[in-house]
This record gives structure tokens, sequence and C-alpha cells, in this order.
């Protein structure tokens, strides 16, 4: 007879559920809350006991102090996650030309260091700075690289 652990891991993807969205540097001890109270509505729908591991996207172009949000993460965690990985992962920035529909990547654009540095503080700045790679237009959309969202969420399944 075989009997179903009720301690299997259950990995959920959730690539659907935005978090934030903001153009100015956010605040990340609010990011940190919108995290874990998504992750803990996730976790009660799907029945879970327990969180294994998180992780959360963060696009390039989007400021967040990774130490900060690790941080405050630790804090901020409830029992539900008292064994919980919170796991960071940067989305590479990707823009689309709106003129010929080229699209190419952040560092396909080879800018000196100080203005890649000034576009990651000021998104803003990458329509100063950036142009198509083909032709040269400043009409791009950022395609990918803004944003924070939760991708997966492992977990304990409750028994049932
Ligand atoms: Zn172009």
């Amino acid at each position: 007879m075989t009997r179903v652990s009720p301690y299997t891991e259950c990995k959920l993807q959730v690539t659907s559920i935005n978090i934030y969205y903001i153009k100015s540097p956010m605040h990340e001890w609010a990011l940190a809350e919108g995290v874990i109270s998504t992750a803990t509505g996730f976790a009660e729908e799907n029945n879970l006991k327990e969180v294994t591991e998180v992780v959360v996207m963060i696009g390039e172009l989007q400021q967040v102090e990774h130490d900060v949000l690790e941080f405050a993460f630790q804090q901020l965690k409830t029992p539900l996650f008292k064994n919980a990985e919170f796991i960071l992962k940067s989305q590479p920035a990707k823009f689309k030309c709106r003129n010929c529909g080229n699209e190419w990547s952040f560092k396909a654009q080879g800018l000196t260091e100080d203005i890649s540095e000034a576009i990651h503080f000021v998104p803003e700045m990458a329509h100063v700075y950036i142009k198509c790679t083909q032709c040269e237009s400043p009409d791009f959309e950022v395609t990918e690289g803004r944003g924070v969202w939760l991708a997966t969420i492992t977990g304990v399944k409750k028994d049932e």
C-alpha cells in the first residue's frame, strides 16, 4: 500500500502576481510586506502549512537594495515562513524599438559605468542615453526589467 506523504514539497508558479510596478524608488520594507502578505494569501489558498522558499524577481531597472530587502524579510516574516529561504533574482532589462522592431538588452548598449548607474538610479534616464542599436531611434519601449513580482513559492501541504 502506498501512502502519500503529507510532507511532499509542492512548488507553485505564481509569475502572474505583480507586487509592485512603480517608477520611483521604493521602500524595501513596504515591498517585503507586500511579498509576505501576497505569499501568505497564496499559501492559504493552496493549503500550505509551511513555506520553504520564495523566489522574488526584481527588474534590472527597478531600484531595490537587495541587502535591505533581505534584512526586511528576516525581520517581518511570520511563523509560516520560519524555515523559508527568500531568493532574489534579477531580470535583465530589454528594450524594443518602435521604429524598426529591433530588440536589445541593457548590456548590448555599451554604456559607460557612470551612465549605467545613473539609469539604475533614475530609470527615466534610459530615454536620454539609450537608442536603438540598429536604427538609432530614441523611440523605444522597455519590455522587461521593471517591476517586482513573485516567481515561485515552495511549501509543504497540510494533511488532507
Ligand atoms: Zn530601431
